[in-house]
This record gives structure tokens, sequence and C-alpha cells, in this order.
């Protein structure tokens, strides 16, 4: 994205200190999303990215992600899938498990969205540890689909998550705006 684009993008993100816990820097997009030019100016630069991946759809990680994924897939004409955390998808799904700080997570989507014919772009808002994106990678390889590759609005460069999600992109590229 040009640096003008790159401005307004960073103006209207904003970082709230301590929150949700002491020492962590949150990284709020509200504004952004409330400002009509800066939303749509976001959406085009993904929607650019899913053509030029060749994706064939889009997967938006709960919950943020959504808000992101769900115009790209429209104005890119691409399919949109959510990646859940456990127990809110109804249907048949595949759920992968992964270590946080303290403790596990699980995420699920639902198995018959996606298939061999897929290519998928991963989108959220922001990669920290990346943990979160490595395991909805190895989810939609299994359920068959190829990767595409990965795109978020913000990286926390400091917390090492383009390096953790190098292995599971092997060699899709992850762009951050
Ligand atoms: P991670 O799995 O560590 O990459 O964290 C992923 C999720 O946590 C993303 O979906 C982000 O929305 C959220 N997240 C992590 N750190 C921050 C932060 N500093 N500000 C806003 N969101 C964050």
């Amino acid at each position: 994205v040009s640096d003008e684009v790159r401005e307004l993008l960073a103006s209207r993100i904003h970082d709230v200190p301590d929150y949700p816990k002491p020492g962590v820097m949150f990284k709020d997009i509200t504004p952004l999303l409330a400002d009509p030019k800066a939303f749509s100016v976001l959406t085009d630069a993904l929607a650019g990215i899913c053509e030029a991946r060749g994706a064939t759809k889009v997967v938006g990680l709960e919950a943020r992600g959504f808000i992101l994924a769900a115009p790209v897939a429209v104005r890119a004409g691409v399919g949109f899938v959510p990646v859940r955390k456990a127990g809110k998808l109804p249907g048949a799904t595949l759920s992968q498990g992964y270590d946080l700080e303290y403790g596990s997570a699980e995420i699920e989507v639902h198995a018959e969205d996606l298939g061999e014919g897929d290519r998928v772009l991963v989108i959220d808002d922001v990669l920290a540890t990346g943990g979160t994106a490595e395991a909805s990678l190895t989810l939609i390889r299994r359920a068959g689909a190829g990767i595409a590759g990965a795109a978020v609005l913000l990286e926390l460069g400091f917390l090492g998550g383009r390096r953790r999600l190098e292995q599971a992109l092997a060699g899709a590229p992850l762009e951050a705006l």
C-alpha cells in the first residue's frame, strides 16, 4: 500500500495501554471501522491481496478477523469462512488446539466449507504471537485446502509471529499492511 494509505490506517488505530491486562498495549481498530473511508481503503487493500494471490476463499479469525474478512470476500468475489472458538459451529467440524502463554485454546471450522479446490487467504486484525494464525493454517490444510497466504492489518514484530508462521505458510506470503 502507499504511504498515504498506511498513514490513514495507522491514524485510525488507537493504542490502549494495559488492556486487557497490565503490560499489554492493545491495538484498538474500532476507530478505523467507524471511519467509512479508512474501512473501505482497508477492504480494497485486502481484496487486492486476495486477488493477487488467487485465493478462492477468505478465512476470518474470530472475532475481529470476521469484520475485516467479510467485506473482502464480497469485494473480491470469493467465499467467506469463519474459524471460530470451539463449540460455536453447529455442523461437522475440524478442531485444532494450540498453546497460549498460560493454558491452551481450541479453534474449529466447518469441514464442508473448505475443500481440495480451495486456496485460502487467512485474514486477521493483529498478528501477535501467531498462535491463532498458525493453528488456523493447520486447520485449513487438514480440511484439504491450499494456502494462498495470510494478511493482517498490523503485525507486532517483537512477538515473533512471522517466524512462528513460517512452517505453516510453507512459502506462501504473510502481508502486514
Ligand atoms: P496471537 O495468537 O498471539 O497472534 O494473537 C492473536 C489474536 O489476539 C488476534 O486475533 C488479535 O486480534 C488478538 N491480539 C493479540 N494481541 C493484541 C493486541 N496487542 N492488540 C489487539 N489485539 C491483539
